[in-house]
Order: structure tokens, then sequence, then C-alpha cells
């Protein structure tokens, strides 16, 4: 096939799974805090998938999933319940897992990549639980598989976006702002290499060949846990698609949607397996948990819980305090940054520019941890006034000459070698200067006169 005729554009969709950190798991009372605890040592009848044990779905989770779909510009669903989502794996022991299907917590949401200015529909954001964690390693001179339940039924937040990104580095841009968006609702820690985020782009091309549109089969590349990965195995997604169109000229139907793993150690994707359907995975709603309602009032009272959120926060930076678009990311990196930076404006008379303020904490001039908004205030002032009055060179000359003209025996002492005489003589003329000079300058100018 001729390749010049042919037009490649890359369409990318997203899931990516987040653990909620609540206190305790999404259906029992056992430890959701599991990170390097001792295999299966937090776990119950519930987690552990026993007969006749029965759910019991944890609020703080439902409410944190709400708070999220609201930051990601969803509507929560005012009726909601949760579905059995059937499939077999050791890591699963009640043998399905329980997701939402039809009527997830919210929808239809949308977010914006502020660097690229583009906008990201949200499908949907609902809540599951995760699944326990196998282990291979070898015992002896045996291969095994260990699992460890501690995991199992930690509360876990998924969200998909419909296919709206066209190339990796938007889908890395997204990933790392809704990082920053569920640590900024202290929702989750989403820290990657500890798999409590962990994502699922699916990547075709659209091809347009002598006008008319095409598209590849559907790749769903699964469970990658590191930005670098993500972006490397969409990039190298995307060639491939595109080499095999050039060699196939398959294109997508339904059934040949197929999942893919990143092979960090070749920089390769590597075929894991066929795709399974929906209907596979045959979802029926869990009978063991009354469906979830909310009403009008209920919403808006955990709207009200939002704090100021991250790219709000971002563009008030620029639009009202005047500082440059980058002061304004790196300090609404974090929000204890961007609150520490408000708070700190909010104490600052006239005579101190924000931007000023906004270079001392960007360029860790300060430890914002251990120094008060207040204290950094006062600081900024100090060097303010010792840069405005300092004292002219013919005054401080004129002061020093008196002072050791009227300490003889401190002069002599010094000249004798005394070095605790010149703290003497500098302290005496710093007093005179009302603290207006600079105590290392008197040191030299004091030294230089005693010489000769
Ligand atoms: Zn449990
Ligand atoms: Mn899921």
């Amino acid at each position: 096939m001729n390749s010049s005729t042919i037009r490649f554009k890359p369409i990318i969709g997203l899931e990516v799974h987040i653990e909620l950190k609540t206190k305790s798991k999404m259906f029992c009372g056992c430890s959701a805090q599991y990170f390097g605890k001792p295999p299966n040592t937090l776990v119950c009848p519930v987690c552990l998938g026993l007969p006749g044990a029965l759910p019991y779905p944890n609020q703080k989770a439902i409410e944190a999933t709400i708070k999220l779909g609201l930051a990601l510009n969803c509507q929560p669903a005012l009726f909601s319940k949760f579905d059995r989502k059937n499939y077999f794996y050791p890591d699963l022991p009640k043998g399905y897992q329980i997701s939402q299907y039809d009527l997830p917590l919210n929808k239809n949401g949308e977010f914006e990549l502020l660097e690229r200015k583009k906008k990201i529909r949200i499908r949907r954001v609902h809540l599951e639980e995760d699944t326990g964690k196998l282990i291979h390693q070898k015992i002896g001179q045996e291969s095994c598989s260990l699992i460890d339940f501690n995991r199992s039924g930690v509360p876990l937040v998924e969200i998909v976006t419909e296919p709206d990104f066209n190339d990796s580095q938007e889908i890395q841009e997204f990933l790392k702002s809704l990082q920053q968006l569920v640590r900024w609702l202290e929702i989750a820690d989403a820290d990657m290499e500890k798999g409590q985020m962990r994502c699922e782009p699916t990547v075709n091309l659209e091809v347009i060949k002598n006008g008319k549109k095409l598209y590849t089969p559907l790749v769903e590349l699964k469970n990658i846990n590191s930005f670098s990965f993500v972006k490397k195995a969409i990039d190298y997604e995307i060639e491939r698609q595109k080499k095999e169109f050039l060699k196939t000229g398959e294109t997508k139907k339904p059934g040949n949607k197929t999942t893919r793993g990143w092979d960090e150690k070749r920089k390769i994707t590597v075929l894991q397996r066929e795709k399974e359907e929906a209907s596979d995975y045959r979802y029926f709603p869990e009978p063991d948990i009354p469906p979830i309602r909310f009403n009008k009032e209920e919403i808006e009272k955990i709207k009200k819980l939002l704090p100021e959120l991250p790219q709000e926060k971002r563009k008030k930076f620029v639009e009202v305090y005047h500082l440059s678009d980058y002061a304004a990311r790196i300090l609404t990196a974090e929000k204890f940054t961007a609150d520490y930076f408000e708070e700190t404006t909010k104490l600052a008379k006239k005579e101190i520019k924000l931007q000023e303020i906004a270079n001392v904490i960007i360029n860790k001039k300060v430890d914002i941890k251990k120094v008060s908004p207040g204290q950094l205030i006062k600081q900024l002032q100090r060097q303010k006034s010792k840069k405005k009055i300092t004292i002219k060179k013919e005054e401080l000359e004129k002061i020093i000459n008196q002072v050791l003209e009227e300490n003889q025996k401190a002069v002599a002492d010094f000249k004798k070698g005394k070095i605790n005489a010149i703290q003497f003589l500098i302290g005496q003329i710093m007093a005179k200067t009302k603290g207006q000079a600079n105590p290392k300058q008197i040191e030299e100018e004091i030294k230089k006169k005693l010489k000769n």
C-alpha cells in the first residue's frame, strides 16, 4: 500500500483506577491501609468472599466518589446501584467483583487540559472494590503463586473518559492533573509506584485513505503503572498499528478488540488476550446491597464541601494576583502550597509584591512547613527595610571614627591581639547607626583603619 495517500490520527480513551484512602474497606470493617502490612492480616469473611458473608457499603467512599464526580463536572446520580461483575481469577475470592454497571454514581463530565487547552469528556466515575494481590515467587525449588487478600475489597474508583485524546502527552497531562485533583480533594494518594493508581488506555487509529475514514482494531493497554510507561506504550502502539494497517489493512469490527501489556525490558507491547465483551461478565444487580439514593440537597451539601479546585486556583493566581503562568502552575501543584501562598498574600502590606512572595516560595528560600505565613511576611519586611535605609558611606565613616576615638582602650586591646575587642566596637557602631549598617562591612572598615 502507498502510505503517501494515507493519514493517521490516533484516538485514545482512558480508564483509570484509583484506590480511595478511606480508613476501612469498601464492604467490611477491615482496615484499608494495607501497604507494607503482613499478608492476609487485614481480612474477614466479607473480603475473603466466604459463603454467607454480607457486604455493607462504605459511606465515606461513596461521598468521596461523588466529590470526585463533581470536581470532574459530572452529574451525580440521585439513584445508583451496585452490580456483580462475574469473572474467574484467583485474586477474586467471590468469583465476582462488586462494581457498577448501568447506573454509576457519576456520568457525563468534562475536564480541561490547561496546557493543551482542550476539553476531555468524562463518560463515568463509578465505585467498585479492589482485588487481592498475586505474588509469584520461588520457594525452595518450586515456583509458587501466593495470594495476599489485604487489598481485597479496598475501595476503588474508576474514571472512564470518552476517546478524546490524540497523543500520549495529552494522556500524561490528564493523568497528572487527575492525580493532583484526588490529592487536592484528600480522597486518595494515587501513588502509581504503589499501585494506588493504574491506567488502561484504549488505542486505535483513524485512517483517512483516499478521502475515506477507516479505523484500526481497538487495543486496550492493560494495567500500566507509571507515567513514563504510559507514554512509551502508547507511542509504541501508535506506530505498531500504523505498520500493521499498511501490512494487512485490517479494520475495527465487533470481536477484534485485543488486550496488550507493556514489556519494559523489550520496550514493546505484547499481546495478552482477546478482550471479553461486557456480556461475558454477566453483570447483574448486587442483591445484597440496596440501591443508593441521594436527593438534590444532599448533593448540594457535598458540593459545598469541595475546596476551590486546582484549575480554578491556577486561573485565579494569574487573573487576580497577576502572577506569571509559570508561578501559578508551580504554586498550585499542591494544595498546601497554594493555601500557604494565599494566606501570605492576605497578610502582605503594599510594599511587598505578590510575585516576590511567589518567588520566595517557588525558589524554596523558605521552608513553608516550618515558617508560618506571618513569619515569612516579617522576614520579607526586614529585608525590605534593610535595603531601603542603608546608611550613607560618609555618615558611617564619621560614626566609625567617632567610636574608635571614644573607645581607645578597646582599640588598644584589639591591636594587642584581643580579637573580642572588635565585637565590642562593632556593637557600639551598630547602636549608633540604629542597625542600618552591615556588621560585616563595619568589621572590614575597622580592620582597615586600625592596620595603619
Ligand atoms: Zn474484611
Ligand atoms: Mn474496573
